[in-house]
């Protein structure tokens, strides 16, 4: 069944919300996804806090991070994420860059991200690391130029998250709610494994358990699920985003 481009824009919204709502994103943090239609396009938020964004918020962007009509909404303005993710991996249909707390531990630590819990599979075996200042010198740590959002994708490479030293994480999904499963939980096992490795020795999954956890329908069936449970948190809170 196609999905309207009405429908992907609220759904954006809704990722937005669920993200920030989850913990997730705060203040700061964005997500986007490619253009159902067009996948040389994609959809991203103003520059807004993520909890507050809603349909008539998303600018369409091409793969330059370019608006696709003149826009005098203000952007982000590390947009170049999302467009250079998009431009090196034709299988990335969604992307998400935080700084959830969850992670900061292993950031700042420069610890590797391990999956300690069988859900925790979903940020994948090993996932890379990417140093700004290594590759460009003394930095604010925004990711605004389009070779700084390039070195960023190669990095990713063919992984599904990418961790950023001194900054926080990038994560890539198949569609936007595999996208916000993978934050979830990637957030989820990142707090169990830092909080555990104070009180003994872990014992992770194996290479072998990740590529299993890690196949289609083996997490994936939660998926639908988790997208509801998220969905009927906001409601209650009466706090979705509007149909605009
Ligand atoms: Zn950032």
């Amino acid at each position: 069944m196609s999905i309207t481009i009405e429908d992907i824009k609220y759904d954006l919204a809704l990722a937005y919300r669920i993200l920030a709502n989850e913990g997730v994103l705060d203040t700061f943090g964005h997500v986007s996804v490619r253009h159902p239609e067009n996948p040389d396009h994609y959809f991203l938020s103003r520059s807004r806090a993520p909890e507050l964004v809603e349909p008539g918020d998303l600018i369409e962007y091409d793969l330059d991070s370019e608006p696709v009509s003149p826009s005098n909404l203000p952007p982000y303005s590390e947009r170049v994420i999302h467009g250079e993710i998009y431009k090196a991996r034709p299988d990335v249909m969604a992307v998400c860059h935080h700084h959830a707390a969850a992670f900061m531990p292993l950031i700042v630590a420069q610890t590797d991200y391990t999956p300690v819990v069988h859900l925790g599979s979903v940020g994948g075996d090993s996932p890379p690391w990417w140093d700004q200042r290594a590759s460009f010198g003394d930095t604010n740590y925004l990711v605004v130029k389009p070779e700084e959002g390039g070195s960023l994708a190669e990095a990713l490479g063919e992984h599904m998250m990418v961790m950023m030293n001194r900054h926080g994480v990038t994560v890539a999904g198949s569609d936007l709610c595999d996208l916000a499963f993978r934050c979830v939980y990637s957030c989820r096992n990142a707090e169990f494994q830092a909080q555990a490795s104070q009180n003994g020795e872990i014992d992770p999954l194996s290479k072998g358990d990740i590529a299993l956890g890690s196949q289609e329908g083996s997490l994936t069936r939660g998926h639908a699920r988790a997208w509801e449970h998220w969905t009927v948190r906001l409601q209650r809170n009466n706090w979705l985003p509007p149909k605009s």
